[in-house]
């Protein structure tokens, strides 16, 4: 979420610019606020705080079966390490962001049936399709309902549309689009637009460009479904280190999907007046009570027949407890000593403002140990997907099977996401 927190802190400083100008006393004023906010936010990043995600990761271990544990015991301390890689990686790119969280709210209401459970059905869904006929003139496509209907430009804010009857627009996504998706420009041919539409070559056509606009609102449950097939390719492979790295990542993505505020677009309380309440929620919580207070004991893991209803049902779960983890907070801000909510706890040689302990018990027993659950849930949930993956491919004998090491797949991943920052980028000038 701190990767956002860092946009709505470059919001506030275009608006502190506006607000009072770059010269003025006030001015400054707020720059320093904005300087100190900020500061504030990155002390606490993290989701379920690395100390959280790192105790779930651990903990998940111990609901494998001993089979497992020849390979996952010897490599606890890695899972338990790098269960915040991918955190790390948010800095090094802006298209790790949108795997942690997703905005459910802004797709309807609950269950929000709109939104298709495969990843390349909803792109196929809320992706544009921008046809660049010349400078000045441009067509824009959305495929929805999987049809085809299409904007011009010339009536624009597209009070004029048509519905194309191009009901094979789906497979012609699927052959001649989605492969483009990591391209430094996500765009096709004009020949292979002009052929599918039935033009000729000599119909102006500058350039074909696809806008996604489901990513940026998350796209974490269907990242859980990636990387279940990623885990499971790893086992197939036989390749031990893909396997460690991807579980300890797996646990990371789903720690974060038992996590309500994941869910929402009001993620930090940012509309209702309760900035902060993420890091208290996930971070601030675990840490001052679950080494002593809460059981990890979560029984052994299950296997998952169907992943993509299974993490679903995760996410829209988180989603369900959005309202109580805002509500009962409000209250309690309202009703408990106001003196009493904020104290001062040295951190690393700073004093840092936080949530007291009092306080923070307070809300922990009014949402009826929710903290407890959502983390006790994490747990099986992830030892369910790297027990999943390693049925589905056979349940390799870790004793006996050829075992081969390789971190290929890391590398070609970072390739793949600096072409695509830098695709964005260029599209950010347009
Ligand atoms: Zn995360």
């Amino acid at each position: 979420m701190y990767t956002r927190q860092k946009f709505a802190g470059i919001e506030l400083e275009y608006q502190g610019f506006n607000y009072f100008g770059p010269m003025s006393r006030l001015g400054i004023l707020s720059a320093l606020c904005l300087v100190t906010l900020v500061f504030l936010g990155f002390q606490n990043r993290g989701d379920w705080g690395f100390y959280g995600h790192r105790l779930i990761n651990r903990m998940a271990v111990f609901t494998l079966p001993p089979e497992m544990m020849y390979l996952f015991k010897p490599n606890i301390d890695f899972i338990t390490e790098h269960a915040v890689d991918p955190d790390k990686r948010r800095y090094a790119s802006p298209f790790e962001a949108a795997r942690h969280y997703m905005d459910l709210d802004h797709w309807g209401q609950y269950p929000y049936d709109n939104l298709p459970r495969q990843w390349s059905e909803a792109l196929i869904k809320y992706s544009d399709i921008v046809w660049y006929r010349s400078d000045m003139d441009s067509v824009i496509y959305r495929g929805e309902d999987l049809w085809l209907r299409f904007y011009t430009t010339d009536s624009f804010p597209w009070k004029k549309s048509e519905l194309l009857d191009k009901s094979d627009f789906p497979q012609f996504f699927m052959r001649s689009i989605l492969p483009h998706y990591y391209d430094d420009e996500w765009e096709i041919p004009c020949e292979v637009w002009q052929a599918y539409l039935g033009l000729d070559k000599d119909v102006p056509c500058q350039a074909v460009r696809i806008i996604d606009s489901l990513s940026s609102h998350g796209i974490l449950p269907y990242h859980l479904i990636k990387m279940q097939r990623d885990l499971t390719e790893a086992f197939v492979d036989r390749d031990k280190s893909k396997i460690i790295r991807l579980s300890a990542e797996m646990g990371h993505y789903l720690g974060d999907a038992h996590v309500p505020l994941h869910t929402t677009s009001n993620y930090n309380g940012q509309l209702t007046d309760q900035l902060g309440i993420h890091a208290f929620w996930e971070s601030r919580i675990p840490e001052l009570f679950a080494e002593v207070d809460y059981d990890f004991f979560v029984g052994k893991a299950s296997y998952i027949s169907d992943p993509s209803e299974y993490y679903w049902n995760i996410v829209l779960t988180s989603n369900s407890f959005v309202d109580s983890v805002l509500l009962i907070e409000k209250e309690l801000s309202i009703t408990f000593p106001s003196d009493q909510q904020y104290c001062f706890d040295e951190r690393l040689d700073n004093t840092v403002r936080t949530q007291c302990r009092e306080y923070a018990r307070a809300y922990q027993t009014r949402m009826n140990g929710m903290v407890e659950a959502r983390m006790r849930q994490s747990v099986q949930a992830i030892g369910s997907s790297w027990y999943t993956a390693w049925i589905d491919a056979g349940q390799p004998d870790f004793r006996k099977d050829a075992f081969v090491a390789s971190d290929q797949t890391l590398v070609a991943e970072e390739d793949i996401s600096q072409k695509k920052e830098k695709r964005i980028k260029i599209r950010g000038h347009e």
